[in-house]
């Protein structure tokens, strides 16, 4: 299938590693022409590299930018001032307890989780409805309607994003702009094999242990009982950025692995 996505411009915020580089792999794939995101200069070199290596021909650059830093993103959008996809993916989680997490811990975690989305839209969103396509794709999260009892913080924010994400949606009425989310489920990235080593310590198990009572305890009703690879995830933010989804608008898509427990 041809997903039309080749010439087309695209930027993903928090590229480098994870779930937002295994997205830039598949749109450079697809012929996009794509701008990564980290916090280092560093990491988004290596992170290039790697790219052209694994696409032949990739047209990828990239813009260091930390989402916790306002003055970051407008100097980013200065220097990146238009683009065809906008894919909102940077985004922070970590288990916390409750009644550790702090004021500042809810405030960072607001600021790169939902702050960091709307700060980019509301640059490119006027125009992309100006030249009548666009597509902008806010990775949230199961997490959004399964809220973690191990860090509502993080929960908060992944359903700020689908509030956010519909709102833009209701914009774009009668225009080729698109505005959706994707919920990923448990997927084994470098942060989440972070995230289970956090988990382990917390718990006084082995990382073995804790990633295999992760499905029996905190996740039992994933379909899948496994995580999914980075690569599951982006192969549906790809269509999603295509022309070809021109009829899927306003929409929360899941990737979860079958874990929410609803029919629609
Ligand atoms: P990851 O930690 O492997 O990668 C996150 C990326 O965001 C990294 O490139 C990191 O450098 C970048 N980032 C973090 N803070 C940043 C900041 N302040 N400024 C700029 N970049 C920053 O994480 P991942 O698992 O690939 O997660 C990507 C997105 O997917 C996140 O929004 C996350 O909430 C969401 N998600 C992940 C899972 C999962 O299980 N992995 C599940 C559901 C949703």
């Amino acid at each position: 299938m041809d997903l039309q996505l080749k010439g087309k411009t695209a930027f993903i915020s928090g590229s480098t590693q994870g779930i937002g580089f295994a997205i830039a792999t598949q749109l450079l794939r697809e012929g996009a022409i794509v701008t990564i995101n980290g916090r280092s200069q560093e990491r988004i070199d290596e992170a290039i590299t790697k790219l052209k290596g694994l696409v032949h021909g990739a047209v990828v650059t990239g813009i260091a930018a930390d989402f916790s830093k306002a003055e970051d993103v407008a100097k980013l959008i200065h220097q990146l001032p238009d683009v065809d996809i906008l894919i909102n993916n940077a985004g922070i989680f970590e288990p916390k307890a409750f009644a550790d997490i702090t004021d500042e811990d809810w405030l960072r975690f607001y600021e790169v989780n939902v702050l960091s989305g709307v700060r980019l839209a509301r640059h490119y969103f006027p125009k992309m409805l100006e030249k009548n396509w666009g597509r902008i794709i806010f990775i949230s999260s199961e997490s959004a309607i399964h809220i973690p009892e191990e860090m509502i913080h993080y929960g908060m924010t992944k359903t700020a994003q689908l509030s956010i994400s519909r709102g833009l949606a209701e914009l774009t009425k009668k225009t080729g702009v698109t505005v959706n989310s994707v919920l990923p489920g448990p997927t084994r990235s470098e942060g989440v094999e972070e995230f289970i080593k956090q988990l382990a310590v917390s718990q006084g198990v082995t990382t073995e242990q804790a990633e295999a009572d992760f499905f029996k305890t905190a996740r039992p009703t994933s379909l899948i009982q496994r995580f999914a690879t980075v690569g599951e995830i982006a192969n549906l933010v790809t269509y999603v950025a295509s022309p070809l989804s021109a009829a899927t608008n306003g929409a929360a898509l899941r990737a979860d692995g079958g874990l929410v427990k609803t029919i629609v």
